[in-house]
């Protein structure tokens, strides 16, 4: 094994490009904890305003004046009818007809041979369709192909692929046939899809724990070894689920090192400033750059 380098060392070469320096340090990590956000699959194409939103909801975006499909997939709806209206529109949009995305191949591409585990907030298809080994992968805010009990009665999440598409090709005006809206086989409620909500939290099943159990695993076996924890395209919608985390691990393991690549200049605590590296370049073509 080649000698390590200091990360320092590394990072004090300023003749480097962002993509350059990154590239070395993920060659450098002796572990890559890699947390996904909303702004790597925009960087890739899948965004959620635009045509791509335009084209596939233009008569919710009439009726409802919704300016993009973030807010549009939190809508509250009329009726259970419109609601899968939507939703299977949107779930083979965002997950069961999504194509692969060139920044998810090209990192994959990247962490061939490399130890890695990668959390998401995405509850989109970008990995599966990228062809992640998936096993290295945690969908900790659920998944837009799965469905819970809407009132949470049970902790089972389901999926019916065809039943969707049948919802997307028989709905009309805006809402699909009465009996096509699925119900809780325990309680007799609507189903809605997999996703977490301020009040009640999501329906975690054991394809769920699974994931974390991979995860935290991960966590705990490079615990104290030169880890890079980077972070690709995360906001502060939900910073409990990786930013924060990530942060915390950076200041209890003086060898890590926190890779943030984001064009926003979000506040990074004093303590961890030193182990600190921002990438504000575009992320599909860091990260292309890299996987060359
Ligand atoms: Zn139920």
């Amino acid at each position: 094994m080649p000698q390590l380098k200091h990360w320092q060392t590394l990072m004090m070469e300023s003749s480097l490009t962002q993509a350059e320096l990154l590239n070395q340090l993920i060659d450098e990590a002796e572990a890559v904890v890699i947390g996904i956000g909303a702004g790597m699959s925009a960087a890739t194409g899948f965004t959620y305003v635009g045509k791509r939103f335009t084209d596939a909801f233009p008569d919710f975006i009439t009726k409802y004046r919704l300016f993009d499909m973030l807010q549009a997939s939190l809508f509250d709806f009329e009726d259970e009818q419109e609601y899968w209206a939507f939703q299977s529109r949107f779930s083979l949009l965002n997950f069961f007809d999504q194509p692969a995305g060139q920044a998810y191949i090209d990192l994959r591409f990247k962490m061939t041979d490399k130890n890695y585990h990668v959390i998401t907030t995405n509850a989109d298809n970008a990995f599966y369709a990228s062809e992640f080994d998936m096993d290295k992968v945690f969908r900790i805010q659920g998944e837009y192909g799965l469905w819970q009990c809407s009132d949470h009665c049970h902790q089972q999440t389901y999926q019916d692929e065809a039943l969707i598409r049948q919802m997307a090709r028989e709905q009309s005006d805006m809402k699909i046939p009465a009996n096509l809206v699925p119900h809780c086989p325990k309680c007799g409620v609507v189903l809605e899809v997999n996703k977490r909500n301020e009040e009640k939290g999501m329906v975690e099943d054991g394809h769920f724990h699974e994931q974390k159990e991979r995860y935290e695993q991960f966590l705990k076996e490079n615990k104290d070894k030169k880890v890079l924890f980077l972070e690709i395209g995360v906001g502060h919608t939900t910073p409990q689920f990786i930013k924060h985390p990530f942060q915390q691990m950076t200041e209890e393991n003086e060898k890590a090192l926190y890779v943030t690549m984001n064009q926003k200049d979000y506040f990074i605590p004093h303590a961890i400033r030193p182990q600190t590296i921002r990438i504000d370049e575009d992320i599909a073509e860091v990260i292309h750059t890299i996987s060359k």
